[in-house]
């Protein structure tokens, strides 16, 4: 295209030149032409002039005569005036013409211009010499008449060379102006074919720039691999059909699809598989929607589908279930069937959010409520969990910055030995007070935590914390005393948790008898590998493990068989007194050498209830409320009574 343009470029100054030279050769020959004609002018002069000498001659009264003098000074003026045209002739013939004039053969006009002059100079001179009385009147009036007639035959004789000289300007300049105009068509023919070749490569090139453009656009705003439009274009499609609902004064849903089972499938069967299950479900949910609803992929294997205006809520319940229908058609893997079951969550304009933000965040908390109420399932917005999912963001986000700001902190509750109600150690519970100063209790914020990947952070600085007042306790006297550390089953998951607590331990130098490792019944921890291999390693480190809140949860026996726990928690949720529940764990612990911890304990009745029923441990607020170590009395022996 740069060697397009320089020649282009080349030939445009080349036709410029062309142009110019043109112009010049026009005007030089308009001027020679003009100069042509210009003789034959002086020609009609020398002509009129000679006429005018042959009137003054050839009147018979006007003779030359001693007594007619004014006659004399006519004739003299009207030879100066014929002398004049031959010299004006000699004047206008260059070099160049007298050239042209030896080519085309039309020198004689030259002679004729000279002869005329000096016939004319010859005649003066006799006039002159008639004036002085040299020569006679008659000789000089012989001599006029010879001239005149000189004339007369030069202006015919000049005529012709003229006449060709004219036609010869003329011609060449004729030659010369169709030359130069075959040039210049030649040339701007040329020019004008290169200039149409560039513009149209140009207008290609623009083209084929337009399509990759385009084409660039298409994959900015297409998913690669199931070919639906990508989260990029979905502001974009939301903002339509906003505009859309308000000219209609309509509504419509955005609906947020997460598979299920995807993350299971991918780790499991790898991408490639995954990846053929993601085509498939975008598939099948893009052919479940109406024509003119839009699915897109968010990312993952998270869909989100806009809907058409709708009239009543059940048009979207329709389609939302319809893709839970298909979404949860067995899908061949791997040769063999995988079941994959999908959960969505729908909010409508305007009622759930007036744009694509708010609209696409409710959704998403929707289908979180889908989830946690069982998968595989619809569920439209509803404002007050909304709410609920705003504040965990709120506080997940403020959580980031806890440990840095210093926000955290731990508050104790002592475990009471209930036959001598001897205080032999204490449970360390986290507080968050945020920079709001609020203060947020462990059951809100421990979950956030745990979704927000800070629980290790969290769980190291607690262990941290909780052996490092171990320590300061044992030393000032508490040497039997056990701190009860609660641990997140996340926190099982980590392969090297063993290894950070033992380090603390070795930190403060304290014994692994010295923590009691508080573990929520959860049936996560026995389907994960290495928070079983986590609590074997505990427990073979020497730490005692306590199974928290035993009763409300999985409740399954298995653990107690198959895990290395040594003592049952009874949550406090069985502490009203004489609970038939708290005494069979009570009894089941005994018969399976375990040792019990009764926590909740409030009232005096239930004290007596448990310790009725060989209850070893206690706690709850019957003894002592959760309090800062400074608070905290390491050798209290409680006596318990009724008031
Ligand atoms: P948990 O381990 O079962 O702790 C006992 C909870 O019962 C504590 O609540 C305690 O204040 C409360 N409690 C004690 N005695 C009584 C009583 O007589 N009556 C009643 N109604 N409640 C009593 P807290 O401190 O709010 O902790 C709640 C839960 O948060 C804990 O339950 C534990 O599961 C979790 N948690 C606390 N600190 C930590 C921690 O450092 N790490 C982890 N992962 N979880 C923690
Ligand atoms: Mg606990
Ligand atoms: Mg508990």
């Amino acid at each position: 295209m740069i060697i397009e343009d320089s020649k282009v470029k080349k030939a445009l100054s080349f036709l410029t030149a062309i142009i110019f030279l043109f112009s010049v050769v026009m005007i030089w020959s308009f001027f020679k032409v003009d100069k042509s004609s210009h003789f034959h002018q002086l020609n009609i002069r020398h002509f009129k002039h000679t006429l005018e000498l042959n009137g003054l001659v050839s009147t018979p009264k006007r003779t030359v005569s001693e007594q007619n003098l004014y006659f004399i000074n006519d004739v003299r003026n009207v030879i100066m005036k014929i002398r004049e045209q031959p010299q004006a002739c000699l004047n206008m013939i260059g070099l160049f013409e007298r050239f042209f004039m030896r080519v085309i053969n039309t020198e004689a006009i030259i002679t004729l211009c000279e002869t005329d002059l000096a016939i004319a100079n010859d005649t003066l001179s006799k006039i002159s010499q008639y004036e002085n009385g040299e020569i006679s009147a008659q000789y000089l009036q012989n001599e006029l008449i010879l001239s005149l007639t000189r004339f007369s035959q030069n202006s015919i004789l000049f005529e012709a060379p003229v006449q060709k000289t004219v036609e010869f300007v003329t011609h060449l300049t004729i030659l010369i102006i169709l030359f130069t105009s075959i040039l210049v068509l030649i040339f701007t023919h040329k020019i004008g074919t290169a200039v149409t070749a560039i513009l149209n490569r140009r207008a290609e090139a623009i083209k084929a720039l337009a399509k990759s453009e385009e084409r660039i656009k298409q994959l900015a705003y297409k998913d690669s691999l199931t070919g639906l439009p990508n989260r990029n274009l979905l502001s974009h499609t939301v903002d339509a059909a906003i505009a859309k609902a308000e000219r209609q004064n309509a509504q419509f849903a955005v609906m947020f699809i997460d598979l299920d089972q995807f993350k299971d499938i991918n780790d499991t069967l790898g991408h490639s598989v995954g990846d053929k299950l993601l085509i498939e479900m975008a598939k099948r949910i893009a052919q479940t929607v109406r024509e003119c609803d839009s699915v897109l992929r968010f990312g993952g294997d998270e869909f989100v589908a806009v809907t058409d205006c709708f009239e009543s809520i059940e048009t979207i319940d329709n389609i939302a279930h319809r893709i839970i229908e298909a979404v949860r058609i067995p899908i061949e893997l791997e040769n063999m069937q995988s079941f994959v079951t999908g959960s969505i969550g729908i909010a409508c304009y305007p009622q759930n959010g007036v744009d694509c933000n708010s609209l696409l965040k409710h959704a998403d908390a929707a289908m979180y409520q889908a989830k946690n109420a069982g998968k595989n399932q619809f569920q439209s917005y509803d404002m007050q969990s909304g709410s609920k999912l705003n504040r965990r963001l709120t506080l997940a986000a403020q959580l980031h910055q806890a440990i840095k700001n210093d926000e955290l902190s731990l508050v104790y509750q002592p475990i009471v030995h209930l036959p001598d109600n001897r205080t032999i150690g204490s449970e360390a519970l986290l507080r968050w007070t945020n920079s709001e100063n609020e203060v947020i209790g462990p059951d809100e914020f421990i979950p956030i935590a745990e979704n927000a990947g800070l629980i290790i952070d969290i769980g190291g600085w607690v262990i941290e914390q909780a052996c490092k007042q171990c320590k300061i306790w044992r030393d000032a006297g508490a040497t039997e005393h056990a701190m009860a550390i609660n641990v997140s089953t996340y926190q099982l998951k980590d392969k090297h948790f063993t290894k950070r607590l033992s380090d603390a331990l070795t930190k403060h130098a304290l014994s692994a008898q010295s923590v009691h490792i508080e573990i929520t019944e959860n049936s996560a921890i026995t389907e994960d590998k290495v928070s079983v291999q986590t609590l074997h390693e505990l427990s073979e480190l020497g730490a005692k493990l306590l199974l928290d809140d035993f009763g409300t949860g999985y409740s399954c026996l298995s653990y107690l068989q198959n895990l290395p726990f040594d003592v049952l928690k009874i949550d406090k949720s069985f502490m009203p007194a004489n609970n038939t529940i708290a005494s069979t764990i009570i009894a089941m612990g005994h018969e399976l050498n375990m040792e019990i911890i009764a926590e909740g304990i409030e009232t005096f009745q239930c004290y007596q209830f448990l310790k009725h029923l060989n209850c070893q441990y206690g706690q709850g607020y019957f003894f002592q409320k959760p309090v800062p170590a400074d608070q905290f009395d390491i050798f209290k022996k409680f006596t318990p009574s009724l008031h």
